[in-house]
Parts: structure tokens; sequence; C-alpha cells
């Protein structure tokens, strides 16, 4: 943290009604932030509970009139602002994603660009916001539709995107007019303070956009998915967690959007130009050390291709640098805990039991800038079949299955034979192929002859049960609005 150009960044307290915190409600408890490279503690930071989550509540029910009312052109100038000091501070901000989340430096700074673009991009798309004129059934009345905000808008996000994550999902949600509670991962919450304290900057009006960071998830959790003021409630994480928190919305019926697991298959055929998967792999597999929902889980070649597809690949990723994420030329950072690396290592171990063949990895990674148990070593499997549990399971961690397939139908087959439907990729360049596999798979989001798809003008969300509602793109702003139909009548 010395490094910080601008230490006033790093904050340790919630930011609820623009006011940073000084202690947790919960008795000044304090928890640690921990740097997963070096297990060393980065900051203490106090402790918010569920009366502070209530009172975040509050603060964001008494913005919501005045931030409301602004026009969209006042809302865009404000979040243009904090755009701009997000990316001014890029840093900064990096490099305390870094330290707090692994990624590597370059990564990092490019989630940050990724995270403000969204704000950008929705700052514009907020003056779009059309209503409709539909031809009434009878001459003396008229038709008119208007979109609203939804009112207060409440978020959990995970600790493997900890500005992206939260920009996706409060950039819309001010643009569209509601205010914002977030109350992101416990490992991460530097980065979304580091955002509150910009948005502060931007001259964005207290209560508007809040953070809570408490260790209490399930106690903060009710409060931001049960309360009767939090009119729409936004999640991204684990599909299990999704499901209780989208239960727990039921009982006052909110608007919920989830973004939830996925296990993307990346399909490679016959006719595909070998050398572009391989890149398209390398990148959609192993960034992030292969914690993002998106990222590859199951590499499914066509037989023609596959010994010289698994070789290219294999000499592709064997180059590929383990390290603490400050270090130069690391592509592969730490993983998020140990014990997230004991998992990793216990689904690579099973498939070799149950019959697949290491080709590369295969253990924790031994490095000279980090703690050897929060590393794992690039790792790839070929012989793998697609009901051992490293391609049924979301692996989260930098292994790559590989599995054979003959003909277009089985990969279609082998790859919607999971509850999940984020992401898809596939190499191909037949036109008929590509067409048809692009149809028939059962996902949200499919990358043709492209590993990294995620972008502020594409919608992004799964199908399944990867979850409801799209981030990002003139789609993303429907989430926080109502619609709203005046009849006009005795004309
Ligand atoms: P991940 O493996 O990415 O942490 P989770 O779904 O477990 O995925 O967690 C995503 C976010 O949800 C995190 O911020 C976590 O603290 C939070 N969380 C986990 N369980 C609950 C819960 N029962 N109620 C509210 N939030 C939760």
């Amino acid at each position: 943290m010395d490094k910080l150009n601008d230490k006033s960044l790093l904050k340790q307290h919630s930011y609820i009604n623009g006011q940073w915190l000084n202690k947790g409600k919960v008795d000044n408890a304090e928890f640690s932030v921990v740097n997963p490279a070096t297990n060393e503690v980065l900051i203490k930071v106090s402790n918010a509970g569920v009366a502070d989550a209530e009172l975040a509540v509050k603060a964001a029910k008494g913005a919501l009139k005045g931030w409301s009312s602004k026009s969209a052109n006042e809302r865009a100038v404000l979040l243009r602002n904090w755009f701009n000091l997000m990316m001014q501070h890029q840093d900064d901000l990096g490099r305390i994603l870094t330290l707090e989340q692994g990624k590597p430096l370059a990564e990092a700074k490019g989630e940050i660009a990724y995270g403000a673009s969204f704000i950008e991009w929705f700052a514009e798309e907020g003056k779009r916001v059309y209503g409709d004129t539909i031809p009434a059934p009878s001459s003396d009345k008229r038709i008119i539709v208007i979109k609203q905000p939804v009112g207060v808008v409440a978020s959990i996000t995970p600790w493997n995107f900890p500005n992206a994550m939260i920009a996706r999902k409060a950039a819309a949600a001010l643009a569209a007019g509601c205010t914002f509670v977030g109350r992101p991962a416990t490992q991460t919450p530097l980065s979304a303070l580091a955002m509150a304290e910009l948005a502060e900057r931007a001259g964005i009006p207290a209560g508007v956009f809040n953070i809570v960071i408490g260790e209490d998830a399930k106690g903060i959790g009710k409060v931001l998915t049960q309360h009767p003021d939090v009119a729409k409630f936004t999640f991204t994480g684990s599909t299990a967690v999704g499901k209780t928190l989208i239960a727990q919305c039921a009982t006052s019926v909110k608007k919920v959007s989830m973004e939830l697991g996925g296990n993307a298959p990346f399909i490679v055929f016959n006719d595909a130009d070998i050398d572009a998967a391989v890149e398209g792999a390398v990148l959609s597999k192993y960034r992030n050390a292969g914690q993002t929902c998106v990222c590859t889980n199951r590499i499914l070649v066509q037989q023609g291709i596959a010994r010289e597809f698994t070789e290219k690949f294999t000499a592709a990723v064997a180059k590929l640098v383990t390290g603490n994420g400050l270090t130069d030329g690391v592509f592969i950072g730490p993983m998020i805990s140990s014990s997230a690396v004991d998992n990793v290592n216990k689904l690579v171990q099973d498939s070799i039991n149950a019959g697949a063949k290491l080709e590369l990895g295969g253990a924790k990674a031994q490095v000279v800038d980090g703690v050897t148990n929060n590393f794992y070593q690039p790792t790839i499997l070929s012989q793998v079949t697609n009901d051992m549990p490293i391609a049924a399971n979301e692996i989260f961690g930098p292994v790559s299955p590989i599995i054979s397939f003959e003909t277009e139908q089985d990969a279609i087959n082998m790859a919607n034979d999971t509850e999940y439907g984020l992401a898809a990729y596939f190499y191909a360049r037949d036109i008929g192929v590509i067409w048809r596999v692009a149809e028939g798979l059962e996902y949200g989001m499919v990358g043709i002859n492209e590993g990294l798809i995620s972008n502020a003008a594409a919608p992004f969300g799964g199908v399944k049960q990867s979850g409801s509602g799209r981030e990002g793109s003139k789609y993303g702003l429907d989430d926080y609005l109502e619609t709203k139909y005046l009849c006009m009548g005795g004309l």
C-alpha cells in the first residue's frame, strides 16, 4: 500500500449516506483484509453489521427522490465524473485490487478500465430511456408507456471482480435513477470503498451510492433481500447462494437479477484455426487464475485435431508464469485462498483416479514471491469424459479438462448437458456449423472464434441455473426500470 499515489483511496470503513462509518455497529469489531499471494494482513477494516445495512437502506431510500428527479443529463455528468476519476486513478485502483484479490497488475488495471467502461456506457444510455405511445382500441383513449426507476437497489457481489461486479450493477442502477447499497465480499472490500471515495469526489450525492462491508453475510444479506424499502436485489455469485437469496426475495416479491455459476464449454471443430483456438482457450481459461464465471470449464475437441490441439495448447500453457501479481511477467496469480487450491486439487486428483491423463501441472505451484499453498500450477488433463467431476463442476481454478468428441451433435449435446447456461465458446470456419452450433447452445453468451467476449456494449447474462437478467448494453437498464402504463380517457 506504500506505493499508492493517492493514499486517501484506501478506506477502512463502510460508506453510508456520504459518511465513512467510523466503526461498525457490531461492537467496534474489525476484520482483516489479506493479500492472497503472501497471506500478509494488508489492513484491518471495521466490521459493519445488520444495523448498518439497515442504515444504508434508509439512506438510499432518503436519497431516492432527489436522485430520481434529476434529469438523465444531470446524472450523466456525475457518472462521467466518476468514470473519469476511475480512469485517472487506474494505477492505484489496480494496485489495491491486485493486493486484495491476487490477479496480475495488468489484469487488475484491465478490470478497472472494464468496470469504468460500464459507468461511461450507462451515463450515456440513461439518456435513452424511451417510453412508448400505443394506438388505443377506442378513439376517446390514449395509451402511453413511461419508464421509471425501480427504487432502492441492493447488491451482493463476489471477490473475483471486486471493482467490475459493483460497477456493472451500480452504473446501470444510478443511470436509471435508482439509489444503491452494495455489500462486497469480505475478501475484497478495499476496491469497493475506493469506488465510494471516487463517487463522492465525482459529486454523487450522499445516500445514492452506499457500501456496507461486514462479515455477517447472512445477516446483511437478509436485510438486503427482505427490507421493505429495497425494490430490487441484484447478485453475482454461486448458484447455491443465489437460490437462497431468490427465496429470501420472494417474501416481498422483489425484482431480482442473478449472475450465477457457469460451466462454459470451449468447442474446437476439425476445421478451426487451431492456433487461434489455442490463444482463445488460454485467455478464456487462465485469466484470473481460472476464477471467473465465464472461464472455460471444459474443452471439447473434435477427434481429428484432438492430438494437435492438445500438444499446441499444452506448449502454450506451459509458458504461463505463476507468481505474485505484482511481479512483472506473471500471468497466473494466487487463488483466493488455500482452501480454494485444495478444492481444485481434489477435482484434479479425482479425475486422474477416474482415468484422466495428466498433460501438465497437477499440483500446488512453488513460487518465489508468495506462499505455496495459495498457488496452483496451470494444469491440463486429457482423456476426460463429460461425467467426471472436473467436467460436471465449476472448477474455478487454472485447470483445463480436454474431452474429445466425434460429431457436431455430440458436441452440442455434451455442451448442453449441464444445469448451467452462462458462456460458451466455439471455434469453426464452416458457416453451416457456426449457425447450427450458435443456435443449438443453451447459453446466454456465445463466443464464436473468440475467447474474450464481455464488454459494456454487449448483454452479459445467463440462462438455466446461471441466472436471470442482463448487465451492460441497451438491455442492461431494463432490470432497473419499471414500465408504467398510463391510460388517458375521456378525450
Ligand atoms: P464465491 O465462491 O464467489 O464467494 P458465493 O456465492 O459463496 O460465491 O458468494 C458470493 C457473495 O455472496 C459473497 O460476497 C459472499 O460473502 C456472499 N454470501 C454468501 N452466502 C451468503 C448468504 N447466505 N447471504 C448473503 N450473502 C452471502
